[in-house]
């Protein structure tokens, strides 16, 4: 069944002189013929090649637009069907007047990510490839569509490769083992080869795992909430964030903006910083942690920034909201450096070992720096390493990778507890469907297959 043709106006994000109306589908040619006025027509001319001229209304013979038409016939495009993509350089009105021709015409409105989803149908990407593409257009900070960059060319996919290669070549010794018991030269699929090898693919499938908190952060924020007493200096240090961070992110065009966050930017990390709102308008979030979803959003924050005066003493309030946050992320700011110390830093210390504690003086920008660089140690260990390390940062990945880990893991201890091979047998290829899973491969069939074609032992 032949697919409708699709329609959208698809200008990369933040460019304003080019706007670009593109079709994809079997009639993406005919339709822009319709409406496109040139040295000839668009049929007739070659496949990836750019032709000047000009959009018409066929209705009113009225000039719409001048145009450049680039015309690419399947099966060399992003979606694999032939793709039209007219170049305006009018502004949004004409552009949206060129959007609508192309509907009144033939064309259907594409849903948000259809271009990408025909590519995946059409089998010109994977399925962490196209998740890939989604989360970039989603993605909030240069560091987060770097991750979703590589996830797009494929890193993620290789890596699950090799993974999924070691698999089988446990596989293969296991299978040598169940054919062959009396072969002799065949090395065994002793029970000690079989655990070594499941755990060098156990460790890699955790790694994988360990950077995917790290990716959801990337991709998501940080959700962070600032609290305190009054006049601790909570709202200077907001604005002290937001104004040190230029690039407070906005949200792509299109997607709902939750007016209770915002982010900001710091060291690369996007900080979703929670219910500022209140922080803005009153100076009693300590009274509004009383209300229901104040409660909430600090229980579901992954930081949180406790801000003191160091010239005022601990007090029975800050311990006891000190004490609710014990097992969660926190930072203990000592502000107010500048001012006589009264706060004993040392018992704050013993109270709370596990807290890291920055000590600054907002006013005169001093420590922010200093708290900068530990939020990033707490959930980056230093340094954000985009450009070498795979992240996973997909919910339906990290489901899967946590699955095969607990998978492998079974097979480990089997193997320990000496169960006969082929019943491991079960759980590695149990281990090697998740995977496959994860780059969106269909199963079972192909592992025979391979296994046959990549082990022949001959026979
Ligand atoms: P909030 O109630 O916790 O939001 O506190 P604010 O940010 O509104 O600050 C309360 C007061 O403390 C304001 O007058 C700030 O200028 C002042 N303040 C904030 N940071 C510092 C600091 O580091 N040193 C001193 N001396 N004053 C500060
Ligand atoms: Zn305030």
């Amino acid at each position: 069944m032949q697919l409708e043709t699709i329609s959208s106006i698809s200008t990369p994000v933040g460019e304003g002189a080019i706007a670009i109306v593109r079709l994809s589908g079997v009639d993406a040619v005919e339709i822009a013929d319709r409406l496109y006025q040139g040295a000839k027509p668009l049929s007739s001319v070659d496949s990836h090649t750019i032709n000047y001229g000009h959009i018409m209304d066929p209705e009113t013979q009225e000039s719409v637009e001048e145009v450049m038409v680039a015309i690419m016939r399947a099966p060399r495009t992003y979606t694999r069907e032939d793709i039209v993509e007219i170049n305006c350089h009018g502004g949004v009105h004409t552009v949206n007047r060129v959007l609508q021709l192309t509907l009144k015409h033939g064309a259907r409105m594409a849903e948000p990510g259809e271009f990408t989803k025909r590519a995946f149908l059409n089998g010109r990407i994977d399925l962490s490839q196209a998740e890939g593409v989604m989360d970039f257009i989603r993605s909030k900070t240069t560091e987060a569509s770097k991750v979703a960059n590589q996830q797009m060319q494929g890193r993620l996919k290789s890596y699950v490769e090799d993974l999924r290669q070691s698999i089988l070549n446990i596989l293969a010794q296991v299978e040598v083992n169940i054919d062959y018991p009396e072969y002799d030269d065949v090395e065994e699929a002793t029970t000690e080869f079989l655990q070594e090898e499941s755990q060098k693919v156990k460790n890699e499938i955790q790694k994988l795992l360990k950077s995917s908190t790290q990716g959801r952060i990337l991709r998501e924020g940080l959700s962070t909430v600032i609290i305190g007493k009054p006049n601790v200096g909570k709202s200077s240090l907001l604005n002290y964030l937001i104004q040190d961070n230029k690039a407070i992110v906005t949200d792509v065009a299109g997607t709902t903006r939750d007016i209770l966050e915002e982010y900001v930017n710091v060291n690369g990390i996007p900080l979703k910083l929670i219910d500022t709102a209140g922080i803005r308008d009153t100076d009693d979030i300590v009274e509004k942690i009383g209300v229901e979803r104040s409660r909430q959003a600090l229980k579901e924050a992954e930081l949180i920034l406790y801000v003191l005066n160091n010239n005022e003493t601990l007090t029975n309030e800050d311990v006891e909201i000190l004490d609710s946050m014990s097992d969660q992320k926190v930072i203990n700011i000592v502000n107010k450096l500048d001012l006589e110390t009264k706060l004993d830093v040392e018992d704050l210390k013993s109270r709370y070992p596990e807290m890291p504690i920055v000590k600054t003086s907002i006013i005169n920008s001093t420590g922010v720096d200093e708290l900068e660089d530990r939020i990033a140690a707490l959930f980056f260990e230093g340094e954000i390493q985009s450009v070498d390390s795979t992240y996973v940062s997909n919910n339906r990945h990290i489901h899967l990778l946590e699955q095969a880990a607990s998978a492998i893991s079974d097979a480990i201890e089997s193997a320990e507890m000496d169960v006969p091979v082929d019943i491991i047998q079960i759980d590695l290829v149990k281990t090697w469907e998740l995977l496959g899973e994860v780059i969106g491969e269909d199963v079972s069939e192909q592992l025979i297959d391979q296994l046959f074609s990549q082990f022949c032992l001959g026979k």
